[in-house]
């Protein structure tokens, strides 16, 4: 199994550039009655509203953009005011190639400006239609929507047995330390993140074996959007 690698930009000001200028909206809350310091890095990366998102496939595999354009449809309903446009040719705003090799990853919402024209922002690994591939590409486009990994929630309760995590993720996804720190680890902070509750069920949540927890609780794996997923685009993309 491949778990999703979510993909950081290297450069965090034209990540603030490209999402601020895309929608002021992303600019840093600050917390009502906190001290919280507004800063670069702290601000969300979710299209505007009211504009037509282009998705082109780096690929020339029938089954595979067919099988994965059935996927995004799911997310239709949570963005009906971003237009999601399937586009022929290689000249969108999403760009979804199908390297094997390359595992799942994809970068999050207005990053995806920041990438060069002709290169992918997304990587599904095809593996014939089944719930698995079918869950991979509904958790990499939440990533293009703007949305960040559940696990890594604020308030995610989970008691990971750092030990077996790195040992764990090494050995089966050969990530290194950082990757593995960045993807599972690494708490994100309030600011960064809507205030909806911790979701265990969302589709941006990674599934978890007991042996990486150390009270022993396991996640199932999640192939479909849950009603909190629904309902927190639905609340960032359509405002009502
Ligand atoms: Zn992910």
């Amino acid at each position: 199994m491949n778990l999703c690698k979510c993909i950081e930009p290297d450069d965090i000001q034209a990540s603030y550039d490209a999402a601020i200028n895309e929608d002021l909206a992303n600019a840093p809350q600050t917390i009502p009655g906190g001290r919280q310091k507004r800063a670069v890095g702290d601000h969300t990366k979710f299209w505007k509203k009211g504009r037509t998102l282009k998705v082109a496939f780096l690929s020339t595999n029938r089954w595979f953009i067919e099988a994965t354009q059935g996927a995004i449809h799911q997310w239709i309903p949570a963005v009906f005011d971003v237009r999601i446009l399937f586009v022929e040719g290689s000249e969108g705003d999403i760009r979804i190639s199908d390297d094997f090799h390359s595992g799942n990853w994809s970068v999050v919402g207005t990053d995806a400006l920041l990438v060069p024209k002709d290169e992918p922002t997304m990587n599904l690994q095809w593996q014939g239609l089944n719930q698995v591939f079918f869950g991979n590409v509904l958790h990499e486009f939440g990533h293009a929507l703007g949305l960040k990994h559940e696990h890594q929630h604020p308030d995610a309760n989970i008691n990971w047995n750092e030990t077996a995590v790195y040992e764990f993720m090494s050995r089966t996804q050969k990530w290194s330390r950082e990757e593995i720190y960045s993807n599972l680890l690494k708490k994100l902070e309030k600011p960064k993140t809507r205030t909806s509750p911790y979701d265990r069920t969302s589709i941006m949540h990674y599934p978890i074996q007991a042996e990486l927890t150390l009270d022993g609780v396991a996640i199932a794996r999640n192939n479909r959007l849950s009603a909190n997923d629904v309902k927190l685009m639905t609340e960032i993309y359509s405002g009502r």
